[in-house]
Parts: structure tokens; sequence; C-alpha cells
């Protein structure tokens, strides 16, 4: 464990300052090169990339420093445009990029995809395997090994998508894979595979404390062949943007069943007569155009019995499933925006000199930076280890180490920012760096799927129950 803590502290961060504002120095190129030849771990250990996943972390960087760091200014300000609510066509082209560099839905479990091959593909009539949506099952990794890939794409803002590995798509997919039947998949699953739709996941409801998520009203009530569903939810992630085709709903098909029993989830075409966008809500000012997160209402609104998701009653069930994996894509990009934070900090501690030093001179700095290095690489540790616990254990023997890293991520990163704030100055509180917007959404997971105290709630309760068995 030290070795690799050690391993990981030696690695220098690579990032040009981003949005690069002046040509990357011959030095810098340099480095950039020995991260995409070099390896992280040069020996064995739990911690080791294959090949395979160097070589897709090697492409995967080369495409960002290539492509997406120099168009975010471009994407930003369509977003802050009054055309905000439209999609850029260049992150359609690098879509169709991300396609062909094989870097399409990495996020992809190896268990899920089975399972879809197995509902979908089935045989083809001359008896052979059909291996039509082969290629829209990502590239066989595992969470560990994906969580080296996630990374990467957290140090933009803009990544995720490119990459179909966004939310809050990944966790409806996987929802989908995991539950979703023949029909739903073809129907849903297979065009978000395929990027040309997206989705968001409506559950937090204004009027009630969604952190438990049994408080809940929004009823799906069923009439004959179909579900009548009333109700309002807000920071509907997604729901804004023009691609967004469904929504996966969680309401109440029996207020009267046993607590865990009674919500159930459904997949709503976002078309649908009665279902109204209100507002997109803003974070710190930030509306996240053109994804945004919206107050919507639903008002008798019609779905056929078929779009149910396992069944009534089952939504607690699912909602398990849909939160592990896609809570631990939070903290893995976390990871890298910490790393950008960093990477930013310490370019402008360079370059940028106070009272006759520069502000890397000084010895405040020094200690913070420091400071901030431990967090992240202990941080960084802890993510892989939940991931590793997620593919060998499950989500729910892994529940209590992902719930850890999903309070230690924002925080972590939160710190760096904050600092390679500070050592910016007033620039870096406007919008001149993607400082002030990186902060602004790791603030929201502090709180979004799911606040810190919920999941200290669960720490502490596993580790009583353990000591209890003692
Ligand atoms: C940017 C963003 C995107 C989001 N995207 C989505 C989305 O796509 N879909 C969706 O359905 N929701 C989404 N959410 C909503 C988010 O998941 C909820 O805000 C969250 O679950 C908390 O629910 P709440 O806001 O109702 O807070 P409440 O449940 O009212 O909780 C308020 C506070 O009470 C305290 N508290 C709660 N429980 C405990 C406890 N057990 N112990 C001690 N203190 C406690 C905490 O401090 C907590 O922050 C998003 C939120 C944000 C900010």
């Amino acid at each position: 464990m030290i070795y690799f803590a050690l391993a990981f502290v030696r690695r220098e961060s690579i990032l040009p300052p981003c949005p690069p504002q002046e040509s990357i120095s011959q030095e810098h190129v340099q480095q950039l090169g020995q991260e995409r030849r070099g390896s992280l771990h040069s020996s064995g250990g739990r911690f080791v990339l294959s090949p395979k996943v160097q070589g897709l972390r090697n492409r995967l960087i080369k495409l960002m420093e290539d492509h997406i760091y120099p168009v975010e200014n471009e994407l930003c300000k369509l977003a802050q445009s009054d055309k905000r609510w439209s999609i850029h066509p260049e992150e359609e082209r690098l879509k169709e990029l991300a396609k062909k560099e094989g870097l399409w839905n990495l996020w992809i479990p190896c268990d899920s995809a089975a399972r879809v091959k197995q509902v979908i593909s089935g045989q083809t009539r001359d008896g052979n395997a059909n291996t039509a949506f082969d290629e829209l099952l990502g590239a066989g990794l595992s969470n560990l090994e994906y969580g080296y890939l996630c990374e990467i794409m957290g140090r933009s803002i803009w990544a995720p998508q490119v990459f179909n590995c966004g939310a809050p798509d990944t966790g409806n997919m996987e929802v989908l894979m995991r539950y979703g039947n023949a029909e739903q998949i073809h129907q849903w699953l297979v065009p978000l595979l395929e990027g040309k739709i997206r989705s968001g996941f409506a559950m937090t409801e204004p009027q009630v404390a969604s952190s438990d998520a049994t408080n809940i009203e929004c009823s799906i009530t069923r009439h004959g062949d179909s579900y009548i569903i009333n109700g309002r939810k807000w920071w509907t992630s997604g729901a804004m943007d023009p691609r967004c085709k469904v929504l996966i709903l969680m309401g109440k098909t029996d207020f009267n069943a046993p607590k865990h029993r009674q919500q159930s989830m459904i997949l709503v075409d976002i078309n649908t007569p009665g279902v109204n966008i209100k507002r997109p809500l803003t974070v710190f000012g930030f509306d996240d155009a053109p994804h945004g997160h919206a107050e919507i209402s639903f008002e008798n609104v019609r779905i056929p019995t078929e779009n149910i998701l396992l069944g009534e009653g089952r939504g607690f069930e699912i909602a398990q499933g849909r939160l592990g994996p896609g809570r631990l894509h939070h903290c893995m990009r976390l990871i890298g925006t910490a790393e950008r934070g960093m990477q930013m900090m310490i370019q402008r501690a360079i370059s940028r000199r106070a009272f006759d030093k520069l502000i890397a001179q000084h010895g405040s700095f020094l200690s913070d930076v420091a400071k901030c290095r431990i967090e992240l690489e202990s941080t960084r540790l802890l993510v892989l280890e939940a991931a590793d616990q997620l593919d060998r254990l499950g989500n729910k023997k892994a529940r209590g180490t992902i719930a850890m890293a999903k309070v230690a991520a924002p925080n972590m990163a939160l710190k760096v920012l904050d600092m390679a704030l500070q050592v910016h100055g007033a620039a870096g509180l406007s919008g001149d760096t993607v400082l002030a917007h990186l902060w602004a959404t790791s603030r929201t997971l502090r709180i979004a799927d799911g606040p810190d105290e919920v999941h200290l709630r669960t720490i502490a309760k596993l580790e009583l129950r353990r000591r209890a068995k003692l």
C-alpha cells in the first residue's frame, strides 16, 4: 500500500493549463509523452494496470489534450449565450471521434454487458451469436479498471458526455442493463448506448426531504393498461438537454405497502402530455446548460403499464443497484477534478510573484500544496479500493467503502480547489478560469446522490455492526 502511495506521489501532473491560454512548452510536451508511454505502476499488485487499460488511458489522455481542452472555451461560450439550451456541433463530432478511438461506453461493467447480450442478442437464424450490439457494450472493463479512465474524464466538465460516460446517463443505462426487459432495452437502452438520446433520473421532490427516499409523494396509479403519474420533481439533471427523451421516475404505486415496497420506477417518455418542464435550476449561478437541472411537474401523465421497471414495489431494490456504480463514477471524476485544480495551482504558483518571491517559494504554499497532494492520493486509493470491492463483492458488501469514497472525494476536491482558487487570487473567483465552475460542481456532490450525513450514517452503522459481532 505504501509503495503504491509513493508511486502515486512521485507521479507528476501533466495537464496543460486549461483551457490552454498559451502554446504548450516543449518541456511540457515531453512530460506528456512520458505519461502516455509510461505505466502508472512498474511492478505487481492489485492496482496494476493491464496493458489494455494502459493503452486506453493513453488514447484517452491524447484525445483530451488534442480535442477537448482546446474547445472548452468554445463550448462554454455557447452554454452562456441565448442559445444555451442547444448542442454545439463540436460535441457531436467529438462523440464520433471517441467511438472511432474505441473510447465509447467504457463505464460498462462486464456483468451488465453480459446480461444485455443475453437478453437482446440471442442467436441469429443461422444459429450464430448475434454480435450486432457488441461494439456498444464498452471495452469489457471492471469498475476498478474504469476508475483509472473515468478520473481522466473528470478533468474537464465537458469530457464525460463525449465518451458517453456522463451522469445521469450511466446510472440510467445501468438500470436498464440490469433490470430492463427486451422491449425496454430496445426502445431506450440502445439509443442511449448509441449516444443518440440522453436521459434524466427524477426522484427528488421539492416538498419533502428526499435524502430519505421513503418520503417521496409522487403517485403512480394503475388505470387498466396505463399508469397515471401525478407529482412534482426537481433537480432532474439532464432534463433540459434537447436530446433528453426519457426519464426514469421514482414514485409510489402503493402508499399502504411496507415502507420500502411502496416505490416503483417507471420509464417516462419526456414528450408525454402532462410532463411540464417548469424551469432550469442554478447551482451558485451556473445552470449547467445545455444539460441543466429541471423542475418538472407531472399532471395526469398516462404511461403504458409495460414501462414499469422490474415490477411494482421494486423501486428501492433498483435504487440500490443504480446508486452504487453511478455514485462511484462521481468520485472517480472528482479525483480528476482535483488533479486539474492541483495542476492549475502549481502553474500559477510558479509563474506569479508576490513580495519579491514566486508564490511557490512562500512556506505557507509549500505546506498547503503538500497537504493537498496527500489528501488527493489517499482519496484516490479509497476510490479505487471501493471500485475493486464493487467488482469482487458486489454493491451490497461494498456499500460501506463506497459511502466512504462518496464522502471523502467531494470534500477532498473542494479543499484542493479552494486552495487553487486562493492561489489565483481574484482571478480564481472569476469566470476566466474553470476553477469556479469545478468548485461549484464539486460542492453539489456533498449533497447530490445523498448528503454526506446519510453516507456517514451508513459507515457508522456498519462499523457498529461489525464491532458488535466481535
Ligand atoms: C446539482 C444537483 C444535481 C442533482 N441531480 C439529481 C437528479 O438527477 N435526480 C434526482 O432525483 N435528484 C438530484 N439531485 C437532488 C439530490 O439528490 C438531493 O438534493 C439530495 O438527495 C438531498 O435531498 P434534499 O435536497 O431533499 O435534502 P434533504 O433531504 O431535505 O436534506 C437536507 C439536509 O438535511 C441533513 N440530513 C439529511 N439526512 C440526514 C441524516 N440522516 N443525518 C443528519 N443529517 C441529515 C443534511 O445536512 C442534508 O443536506 C441533485 C442535486 C443537485 C444539487
